[in-house]
C-alpha cells in the first residue's frame, strides 16, 4: 500500500521564504500568514495520508465499473468523499457569495497537489467540478449561477468538461455535437463524446456536464462553437432535482492508469442544454480557464512524482545490495542499503531536485494568476499566459520521467503490483495527454505565446532572469547558480532568434524545435527558481536558522539542478539549430 506524506515544510518554504505571501498586495493574501497556512496545510496533509492515500491501491486495483447504466466507484471512495465535503476541501477558494471560502487560488493549489499525490483518481472527481464552477462562475447568468454554484462548491453536484468526439481532439472544429434551439429557450444536444472524466459516478446527487457543440448559424470550425449547461437531472426552480436528462454513459474505457476515476463516454440523446456565455463563442468560454486547468494538469505531473520520490527514498534506505565502495556502512548487515552508491544517489537527486523546483514553479504560476485575478495585473496575466504550456507541458513529462526514475530504484519490485510504482507511472503518463497533448502545449509556446503582444512577455522574463542575476552580484556563493542561469536564458533567447530568423521562411523549422523549446524554456524556468531559493536558504541560514540540515540542503539540491539539469539547454538549443531537415527528411512512405 503506498504511504504518503505531505511535504508541508517545503511549502511553507515556497510560500514564505520565496513568495513571501503574507507580504504581498494581493487582496486575500495579508491572512495567509505562518501560523495560518500550517493550519491549513497539517489539516491537509491528514486528511491526504489517512484518508486518501489508503485508498488510491484500492481505487488502482478495483477500478469504476458501470452496471445497468449506473457508474459504481470503488470501495471506500463515498465515504471519503463525504469526508472531503465535510472538511471543507472542496470549497477552499470558492466565492462566499455562494459558499466558499474565498481563500487564495494559491493556496488551493498547494493543498490540490498534497490530495492528487495521495489519490489522483479520486482528486479528480472535485478537480472537475472546480473547472466546470469556474466556466459557470465567470459567464453564467445569475440565475445560473443561483441555481447551480451553491451545489457545485460543495460537490452535491459535481461537474464535467466534454469537448473530445471519437474523431476530433486536438482539432475541435472538427465537432459534430448539435445543439438545436428549442421554444423555451434551452437547446437540444444530440451527439457523443469520449474520455469524460468523472462523466458519471455514485458520489454526487447530479452531475453537471459542461458540453461544447455546434449550434446554427455560427460557421465551420471552432467558430461555431457554443457552451451548454446539460445537467445528469433536471433541475425545478426551487431547486430540487426534476426528471432525468436524455443522456447516458455509453462505456467506461478501460485505460492505463487513474482507474479509480470514471473516464465516459456520453452519449447526448436531445438532451436538456442552456448556453452557458455567448452563442457562438464556446471556445472562448471553455478556455478562459486555460491558465488554471493546465497548471492544475502541471500540478498533477509533479505531485504523482512526489509521491513517487518518497516511496523510493524509504525503499533505498530499507533494500541492502553490496558495499558502499568507498567504505562498509552498515557492518552488521550482509550489504549496505543502496541509497549509498552513486547511481542510486543520481536517480534521486535527480528526483528530488525536479519536484522542489517544480513546486516552487507552479506555486510561482499560482500567485501570478491569483495577482491577475485580484489586481487586474495585465503583466501577471501575460506572464502566466506564457508560462502556461510550460507548466503543463514540461512539468508533466518530467513528472512522468520522475516516476520512471522513482520506479528504477526499486529495480525488479518496482516493475510488479506488490509496489505501488506501477501505480505511479501508469497514473502520472495520462497527464502528458489530455488538456491538450504536449507536443500542442509546445506549438502554443512557440507559435501564439513567444509572439503574444508583439513578444512584450517573453521580453520581460529574460528581463526578469537577467534582473535576478545581477541582483546577486555581490554574492559569491550564488555564482554557481546565476552563471548556470546566464547561460541557459542566453541559449533559450538564440534559439527564440533562430525562430525568428527562419520561422517565416519556413514553419517547420519552427514547429520542428518547438517541443525542444519547451524543455529549454522549462530548465530556465525551474533553473530561476532554484536561483531564488538557494538565496532564500542562504538568507534564513545568514540570519540564524536552526534548522540548517534543511537549508543546506536546499542549496546543495539547488546545486544540484544547475551544475546536472541545466546542461540539457544545450542540447535542446544544438537540436532546434538544426531546423526542419533532419525531422521532415523522409517521405511518409518511407517510414
Ligand atoms: C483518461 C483520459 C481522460 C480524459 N478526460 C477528458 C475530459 O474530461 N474531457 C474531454 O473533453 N477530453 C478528455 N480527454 C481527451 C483528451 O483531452 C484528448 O485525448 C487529447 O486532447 C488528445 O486528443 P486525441 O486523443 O484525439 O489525439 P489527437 O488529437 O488525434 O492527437 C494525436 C497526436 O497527434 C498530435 N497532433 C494533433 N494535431 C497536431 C498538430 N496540429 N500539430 C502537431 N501535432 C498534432 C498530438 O499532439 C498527439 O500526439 C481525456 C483523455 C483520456 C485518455
Amino acid at each position: 500500500m503506498s504511504s504518503f506524506i505531505a511535504n508541508t515544510k517545503d511549502m511553507q518554504f515556497v510560500l514564505h521564504e520565496l513568495l513571501k505571501v503574507s507580504n504581498s498586495d494581493v487582496p486575500g493574501y495579508e491572512e495567509m500568514d505562518r501560523d495560518f497556512t500550517e493550519a491549513v496545510l497539517d489539516a491537509a496533509g491528514k486528511v491526504s495520508s489517512e484518508v486518501l492515500a489508503p485508498l488510491n491501491e484500492v481505487g488502482d486495483k478495483e477500478g469504476c465499473v458501470l452496471e445497468n447504466g449506473v457508474v459504481r466507484t470503488p470501495k471506500g471512495f463515498d465515504k471519503a468523499f463525504e469526508a472531503m465535503k465535510e472538511g471543507g476541501w472542496t470549497a477552499l477558494d470558492c466565492d462566499p457569495e455562494f459558499g466558499g471560502q474565498g481563500m487564495p487560488y494559491l493556496l488551493n493549489c498547494a493543498v490540490g497537489e498534497m490530495f492528487v499525490s495521495a489519490n489522483m483518481a479520486f482528486n479528480m472527481y472535485q478537480g472537475l467540478t472546480h473547472g466546470a464552477y469556474s466556466a459557470i462562475h465567470t459567464h453564467g447568468t445569475d440565475e445560473q449561477k443561483q441555481t447551480y454554484l451553491p451545489k457545485m462548491v460543495t460537490c452535491d453536484w459535481t461537474g464535467t468538461m466534454n469537448l473530445t468526439e471519437p474523431h476530433c481532439g486536438t482539432d475541435l472544429g472538427l465537432m459534430r455535437t448539435k445543439a438545436e434551439p428549442q421554444d423555451d429557450g434551452s437547446y437540444a444536444i444530440t451527439g457523443t463524446k469520449i474520455f469524460i472524466s468523472a462523466g458519471d459516478h455514485d458520489l454526487s446527487d447530479n452531475v453537471i456536464h459542461l458540453v461544447l457543440a455546434k449550434a446554427p448559424g455560427g460557421g465551420e470550425g471552432t467558430k461555431g462553437v457554443s457552451l451548454f449547461i446539460v445537467p445528469k437531472f433536471l433541475v425545478n426552480e426551487d431547486g430540487s432535482l426534476g426528471e432525468r436528462n436524455s443522456l447516458s454513459v455509453g462505456k467506461l474505457e478501460e485505460k492505463m492508469g487513474i482507474h479509480g476515476n470514471a473516464t465516459c463516454v456520453m452519449n447526448y440523446d436531445g438532451a436538456k442544454g442552456w448556453l452557458l456565455g455567448d452563442l457562438h463563442k464556446g471556445m472562448r468560454a471553455m478556455f478562459t480557464m486555460m491558465n488554471e486547468a493546465r497548471l492544475g494538469v502541471g500540478l498533477q505531473g509533479y505531485a504523482v512524482a512526489e509521491a513517487a520520490y518518497q516511496e523510493a527514498v524509504a525503499y533505498a534506505k530499507d533494500r541492502t545490495q553490496g558495499r558502499d565502495v568507498t567504505g562498509v556502512k552498515a557492518p552488521e548487515k550482509a550489504a549496505d542499503p543502496i541509497i549509498v552508491h552513486p547511481d542510486v544517489r543520481r536517480m534521486l537527486m535527480d528526483q528530488k531536485s525536479f519536484v522542489e523546483g517544480a513546486r516552487a514553479f507552479t506555486f510561482w504560476g499560482a500567485h501570478l494568476i491569483d495577482r491577475s485575478h485580484a489586481l487586474d495585473d495585465a503583466e501577471a496575466e501575460g506572464l502566466i499566459s506564457l508560462m502556461t504550456p510550460v507548466i503543463k507541458g514540461f512539468l508533466t513529462d518530467k513528472g512522468f520521467e520522475t516516476a520512471v526514475s522513482a520506479q528504477q530504484v526499486f529495480g525488479g519490485h518496482g516493475y510488479t503490483e506488490d509496489w505501488p510504482m506501477s501505480q505511479h507511472v501508469r497514473d502520472a503518463r495520462i497527464a502528458m495527454i489530455y488538456e491538450g497533448a504536449n507536443g500542442i502545449q509546445a506549438l502554443d509556446l512557440v507559435g501564439r505565446k513567444l509572439a503574444q503582444d508583439g513578444g512584450k512577455h517573453v521580453m520581460a522574463f529574460f528581463e526578469m532572469v537577467k534582473a535576478e542575476c545581477k541582483s546577486h552580484d555581490d554574492d559569491e556563493r550564488m555564482k554557481p547558480f546565476t552563471d548556470a542561469l546566464k547561460n541557459a536564458s542566453k541559449q533559450l533567447q538564440t534559439a527564440g532568434m533562430f525562430f525568428m530568423q527562419n520561422g517565416m521562411k519556413n514553419p517547420n523549422a519552427a514547429l520542428s524545435g518547438s517541443y525542444d523549446f519547451m524543455h529549454l524554456m522549462g530548465h530556465v524556468c525551474l533553473g530561476l527558481m532554484w536561483t531564488r531559493m538557494a538565496k532564500a536558504a542562504f538568507t534564513a541560514l545568514d540570519n540564524g536558522a536552526s534548522d540548517t540540515a534543511f537549508y543546506e540542503g536546499k542549496i546543495a539540491t539547488g546545486r544540484y539542478y544547475m551544475a546536472r539539469q541545466l546542461p540539457a539547454c544545450a542540447m535542446h538549443l544544438a537540436r532546434i539549430e538544426t531546423g526542419a531537415d533532419p525531422v521532415m527528411a523522409l517521405t511518409d512512405d518511407q517510414f
